[in-house]
């Protein structure tokens, strides 16, 4: 669905206009949408859900992630601490947890196989113009990255797999490192002085506008768009994770224009919590009046990723008194979901809290497409986020969940 939702470039920009023309980040992401993607589709995805209070509970789907989707290392180290923890007895006082139902989680593994695809799909299309040159992969980050540890993880299976070198960059270090030379090959300054082909570009950066401090930011993402490297995402497939997108896909037909098997689409929509405009021209006024005559009941999201980006009760219903219907045009409102809780510990800094928490759980998945050839399609590993049901929003890397991992019961 999310590949066939970036491959129509026609369709994201007539969607997309009047959010772009409300939210400059948008916009300019846009802007660099080509008419013709090139280079094989990478995605690394990750769905999230909660466990909806309902009976019988059921899984609702919060957003789907096509930038940047992050923790598959760490997370799945997380499950393999539990697991030793069990296993010597510490949590006893949850009545002896056996270790068998801690799964195994197979995040990294999955995520450096979508990478290997799309790094031999694109060396066998170049096979002429790669004899005798290096080929590495690129991992753009952040200036001083936080996760670095994270990504590092998947640098070794990537090493360890396909023998692919791994170089880490900057946007704003590959403005001045890189280009793109004949054929479209992105080409890159390597240690040893000589230029190496980038045959896929994996971004954990670029999905927030301070990750576009000035132009050379830009002219790298676009440097990036234009080359016929895999792109992890293009932006295309950036724009189809938008939270705008993800309301016209809960919108009648949405779904459907993407996904022809009829079953498929009602199993998609099953998880779907509901999601309105907040465009005039597309039924707003009614959502912002409703929004602001039962607040606890949605949420008020703009066009951002990384968490804690998104508005609750109170603050949303005077942010939205305080909008022009223009400025409105941004956000989506979304049902506010709420999810199972339970009573547990967490442990943050070294200070453990007891306390009643919600999880959220994510599914990773690998995409590698090469024109009509699907290469790989395979949801590979999982990610359990927990935070005090207290807290409205925000993630692990907003400093307000903890990385945390499933206990299977019958
Ligand atoms: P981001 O791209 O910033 O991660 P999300 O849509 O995942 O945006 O929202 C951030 C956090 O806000 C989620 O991790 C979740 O805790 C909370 N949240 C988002 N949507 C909902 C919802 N519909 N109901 C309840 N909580 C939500
Ligand atoms: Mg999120």
């Amino acid at each position: 669905m999310l590949s066939a939702i970036a491959r129509d470039a026609d369709w994201l920009r007539t969607s997309l206009a009047e959010t772009s023309a409300a939210d400059a980040f948008t916009g300019r992401l846009l802007k660099l949408l080509p008419a013709t993607p090139t280079g094989p589709e990478l995605f690394v995805t990750r769905t999230d859900y909660f466990v909806h209070d309902a009976s019988p509970p059921a899984l609702r789907m919060v957003e789907m992630n096509t930038i940047a989707a992050s923790f598959a290392v760490l997370g799945s180290k997380v499950a393999k601490l539990h697991r030793v923890l069990a296993a010597r007895g510490a949590s006893a006082r949850a009545g002896g947890l056996p270790a068998g139902r801690l799964p195994d989680n197979g995040a990294p593994e999955g995520i450096a196989r979508a990478l290997g695809a799309a790094h031999d799909a694109f060396a066998a299309r170049h096979a002429g113009a790669l004899a005798g040159r290096q080929t590495v992969i690129l991992f753009v980050v952040q200036p001083g990255e936080r996760n670095a540890f994270d990504q590092d993880a998947l640098r070794h299976a990537l090493w360890a797999g396909v023998g692919v070198p791994v170089r880490r960059v900057t946007l704003a270090g590959l403005a001045s490192m890189g280009r793109v030379g004949d054929g479209g090959l992105l080409l890159v300054w390597g240690a040893g002085g000589g230029e190496e082909v980038a045959s896929v570009v994996y971004m954990r950066a670029g999905y927030a506008p301070a990750d576009y401090a000035g132009e050379r930011e830009w002219d790298a993402r676009k440097m990036i768009e234009e080359s016929c490297a895999a792109k992890c995402p293009s932006v295309g497939m950036q724009l189809a994770g938008s939270k705008k997108v993800q309301q016209m896909l809960d919108a009648a037909g949405g779904v459907e224009r993407f996904v022809e098997d009829a079953g498929e689409a009602k199993a998609i929509r099953r998880t779907f919590a509901r999601q309105w405009s907040m465009s005039a021209r597309e039924g707003g006024e009614a959502a912002a009046r409703m929004a602001v005559e039962r607040p606890g009941e949605f949420v008020l999201k703009p066009q951002r990723e990384g968490g804690g980006n998104n508005l609750y009760a109170g603050e949303m219903k005077k942010a939205i008194e305080g909008m022009s219907a223009e400025e409105r045009s941004a956000y989506v409102l979304m049902e506010r979901i709420r999810p199972v809780v339970t009573k547990n510990v967490i442990v943050r800094g070294g200070e453990a809290a007891e306390g009643e928490i919600v999880s959220e759980f994510g599914v990773f998945g690998g995409f590698v497409r090469d024109g009509d050839d699907v290469l790989l399609n395979e949801a590979g590993g999982t990610l359990l986020r927990s935070k005090l049901a207290s807290q409205d929003d925000g993630g692990v890397a907003a400093g307000v969940a903890v990385l945390d991992s499933p206990c299977l019961v019958d």
